[in-house]
């Protein structure tokens, strides 16, 4: 278990780059730490092998104080990848893997099944491991490069923003191979992002951080079903623009591929029937030139049809039916805040 307890950095200078944070986890969990730039992330992180010593406080791995072993004890015991994870050209991929097992003297014996048991593990063949790094692909280099965090063998590992620089596909790629190596080694992660959606994506708990302090630490279903505040609610919302962006799509054909689209001369009357015959229940309002300006619960449609027939009338807007869904609504919220476009979709819900 690792505990950090009101734990402070202040810097030379009296920044205060960690405030007071508080948090614990267990052994072989994948935690992320996220926050924007300058929050205290790799602060946070580096206090944890002591490559910085907090200004107060207390870090206990195993109910044992750090402060009380050798820093450089500490740090054998701790894996460690700071961003760009780039292969020693001269080195053959064997030699490559086992770098730090052979600083820490492992015998060479030992270090050949761990090289062996690694390259498995990425399905990769092991003559291989005799070869140079520009003898291999730069996706089969980068899938190297993760895997030899791995190789000392270390109960608890530290990632600072690995795949940072790397182009989307192949950060995906090796986002699934950390997890999936996490799932099968049963190590501890503790992984620094400023992305949201590698967050999700990775962690079973997420510590979000802002100013130095602990904004939310919790599982990725409760931060997106409760985001502690609005801090938290753009950071989600940055995802979903993410993710839009990258399919090329808009933040609202993301969210709405499930909507149902009608006229507006139709909308109201064809509306009521789709809603029930489809259990829709929210309602979505976009003007003529294609901005949401709304959205009303269906419940409230029934209870007062007038209000959702002038509203349709008064703007003159298309009007789209969606299933309800608590994320989806505070999507839109956030849509209307930014003002952003609406394009609307075909309807592929027939
Ligand atoms: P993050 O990893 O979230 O971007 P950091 O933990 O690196 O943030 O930094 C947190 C704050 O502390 C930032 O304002 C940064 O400028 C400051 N900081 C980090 N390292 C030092 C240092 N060695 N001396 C003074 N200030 C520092
Ligand atoms: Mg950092």
């Amino acid at each position: 278990m690792i505990e950090y307890k009101n734990v402070s950095k202040v810097f030379k200078g009296g920044k205060v780059a960690v405030d007071n944070v508080s948090l614990s986890f267990n052994k072989g969990e994948f935690v992320c730490f996220i926050g924007t730039s300058g929050s205290g992330k790799t602060t946070t992180m580096r206090m944890l092998n002591r490559m910085i010593e907090p200004s107060s406080g207390q870090i206990l791995i195993d109910g044992v104080d750090i402060q009380s072993k050798d820093a450089v004890e500490l740090r054998r015991e701790i894996g460690y990848v700071i961003q760009n994870i780039g292969l020693m050209p001269h080195m053959t991929i064997r030699e490559n893997i086992v770098l730090v097992p052979k600083l820490l003297k492992w015998p060479e014996e030992e270090r050949n099944r761990i090289a062996n048991k690694l390259i498995d593990l990425v399905e990769l063949p092991r003559e291989m491991l005799d070869r140079y790094p520009n003898q291999l692909s730069g996706g089969q280099q980068q899938r190297i490069g993760v895997v030899r965090a791995l190789a000392a063998d270390q109960d608890l590992i530290l990632m600072d923003e690995p795949f940072g620089a790397l182009d989307p596909i192949t950060r995906e790629s090796l986002q699934d191979l950390v997890k999936e190596l996490q799932v099968k080694m049963g190590k501890t992660f503790v992984f620094v992002t400023h992305d949201m959606d590698e967050a999700l994506k990775l962690a079973n708990r997420i510590l979000i951080m802002d100013e130095g302090k602990v904004v939310q630490f919790d599982t990725p279903e409760n931060i997106l079903e409760n985001p502690a505040n609005e801090f938290v609610e753009n950071l989600l919302g940055e995802e979903r623009l993410m993710q839009a962006r990258q399919d090329e799509t808009t933040v609202e054909q993301v969210m709405l591929k499930s909507a149902i689209s009608i006229t507006p001369e139709k909308s109201i009357s064809q509306g009521i029937g789709l809603m029930r015959e489809k259990r829709v229940d929210t309602l979505l309002v976009v003007d003529g030139s294609g901005v949401l300006k709304g959205y009303v619960d269906v419940e409230d449609i029934n209870k007062n049809r007038k209000t959702a027939t002038s509203m349709g009338d008064i703007l003159n807007k298309e009007v789209f039916f969606v299933r309800k869904d608590t994320l989806l609504r505070d999507t839109m919220q956030r849509i209307l805040k930014r003002g952003l476009k609406y394009v609307p979709v075909v309807d592929d819900d027939n």
